[in-house]
């Protein structure tokens, strides 16, 4: 779901310009850790995120885990309560789905959009069942 958002256009949910609101990112930790990846956590600027007045979600399919696959430590806590655990890139969320609504700004371009990656999405499951099940040719 995450690669699929990121080709709909929608950014990381640790991004946004308004996370400092929500959660603590450490830099330091990151570029201890993995530090390639440290463009990766850069705060958008404002012009780069609808605003659509939905809070951040840490269960967002566009937020990276809080701990990453090089430490122990978290890069991320969520500032109410200290939490350093999460991690879901399953399902869809709802600022996932306002970040997906909006990104285009024209309705015909966001159906179009849709229709494309929906058929796309359709047709890859339509063909990995075929390879499956052979008596389906
Ligand atoms: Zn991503």
């Amino acid at each position: 779901m995450h690669e699929v958002l990121h080709a709909l256009g929608v950014a990381h949910e640790h991004q946004r310009p308004d996370r400092d609101d929500t959660i603590i990112v450490d830099d330091a930790e990151i570029n201890l850790q993995y530090p390639s990846l440290a463009d990766q956590f850069t705060k958008l600027p404002s012009n780069g995120w609808w605003d659509s007045s939905h809070d951040l979600e840490i269960g967002s399919s566009m937020m990276y885990p809080s701990i990453l696959s090089t430490g122990d430590n978290p890069v991320m806590v969520l500032k109410s309560d200290g939490t350093t655990q999460w991690g879901n890139h399953g399902a869809m969320t709802t600022t996932d789905a306002l970040q997906e609504g909006c990104f285009v700004g024209a309705p015909w371009g966001n159906i179009i959009l849709h229709t494309f990656f929906y058929t796309l999405i359709f047709l890859h499951t339509y063909f990995s069942a075929r390879k499956k099940c052979s008596f389906l040719h």
